[in-house]
């Protein structure tokens, strides 16, 4: 975690607790209060015009933003240390809406295999239909990234650790590929969030964020933020509101609330996300753990180098068993529940099938693959309903 108070420089825990309230300009009141408005009334007709010049000159309409989603962007851009950010509606229209904005009809995009998987559908129908191009990489490819680098490439996008089986990738390296090619940097950093990962300090020209994870952190929202260069600031601001996206006030002032204890949430997370891992590898029903903090993982030397911590979230194949036995053991669990998302206080576990959306990087994996989300339950306890589960599992397996 990046922090310490030398020469002055909050850390950020510090950041988190006070960044984005403005009690005294809210009468004292600590929360930046929820301002929920479309219209936005200007006292005068020379205002009116002024805004009409420039819609970012004051507030000027509720869908590009009320204080209240103002103070949640304020707070995230300082965490970031850096940038300029802009929420709106969930993760996936952030990111959507941002390469819609920088991408043109000619342009390459550079995206890697592992990314978030809802993300191909943006690159293979609505970009595709607009003209650009996707080349997926491996992950694990590295400075090689400039073989593929052609003259229209105008972002290379990259996620660490990958969804669903959190590999590593070489975030400096690829940027400096990226940057020597002229291309920019986008960075999904939904999985290290900006307490873990500072992606601007790394590289990266554009972070997005699924709020809706750890940031609001309650399971309860649904929120994604772009933070970019100030350079890019003006172009994807309004390029955003312009395809009609918004942020609910309301929504961000949960996720302001949640923002404030995401440290110590992070912690815990990565602790039981830890200990859940460790535990797990010396189980015999369990092929390989895939976790960046472990220290026999593949990508562990790029995290140790570049990340300052872990989150909850990592990955799991079990050895061959009988679809059946796989669910015994998840309908019987007690505290892991079994959805989509994840970033909430609650632990998670979810099959899923990474081969299904990998087409540059081949995954190969004998058993069931399964995700799990740390939670903030006591740890004995999330073990032992895993152990439980376990038990489950061996006995319809001889059964079978
Ligand atoms: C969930 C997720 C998203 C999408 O966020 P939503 O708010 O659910 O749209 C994007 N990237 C990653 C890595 C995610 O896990």
């Amino acid at each position: 975690m990046a922090g310490g108070n030398k020469g002055g420089t909050p850390g950020d825990e510090t950041r988190a607790t006070h960044a984005g309230n403005h009690p005294h300009d809210n009468q004292g009141v600590i929360n930046p209060p929820i301002y929920r408005a479309s219209t936005i009334l200007y006292p005068d007709v020379a205002t009116l015009e002024q805004v009409s010049k420039d819609r970012l000159s004051r507030l000027a309409y509720g869908r590009y933003g009320t204080p209240t989603v103002s103070a949640l962007e304020e707070a995230v851009t300082a965490l970031e240390d850096g940038g300029r950010a802009i929420v709106l509606s969930s993760g996936l229209a952030a990111i959507a809406a941002t390469l819609m904005n920088l991408l043109q009809a000619g342009d390459h995009l550079l995206m890697v295999d592992t990314v978030y998987g809802p993300v191909r559908n943006v690159c293979d129908r609505t970009l595709k239909k607009f003209g650009i191009e996707t080349t997926y990489y491996s992950p694990g490819i590295g400075a090689d990234i400039a073989g593929l680098i052609r003259p229209q490439t105008r972002i290379v996008y990259v996620e660490a650790p990958g969804s669903l089986t959190f590999e590593m990738q070489d975030i400096p390296a690829i940027a400096r590929a990226g940057h020597d090619a002229g291309a920019l940097v986008m960075m999904d950093n939904t999985w290290a969030t900006p307490v873990h990962f500072k992606a601007l300090h790394r590289g990266a020209d554009i972070v997005v964020h699924a709020a809706t994870k750890y940031i609001a952190g309650h399971s309860d929202v649904m929120l994604g933020i772009v933070v970019c260069r100030e350079e890019l600031y003006r172009q994807l601001k309004l390029g955003i509101h312009a395809l009609g996206h918004s942020a609910s006030p309301d929504d961000c002032y949960l996720a302001l609330r949640g923002l404030r204890t995401l440290p110590v949430r992070l912690a815990r997370h990565q602790e039981a996300g830890l200990a859940l891992a460790r535990w797990l590898k010396a189980r015999p029903e369990v092929a390989r753990v895939m976790h960046p903090a472990l220290p026999d993982d593949p990508g562990h030397g790029l995290w140790k180098r570049d990340f300052a911590g872990a989150s909850g979230l990592f990955g799991v194949v079990l050895k061959p068993c009988a679809p059946a036995a796989l669910a015994a053991m998840l309908d019987g669990m007690r505290l892991f529940g079994m959805g989509a998302s994840w970033g909430g206080y609650e632990s998670l576990i979810l099959p899923v099938n990474p081969a299904a959306s990998r087409t540059a990087s081949k995954w190969e994996a004998a058993g069931p693959t399964l995700r799990l989300h740390a939670g903030l339950e006591n740890i004995e306890d999330i073990i032992a309903d895993l152990a439980d589960g376990f038990e489950r599992l061996a006995a319809a397996q001889a059964a079978a």
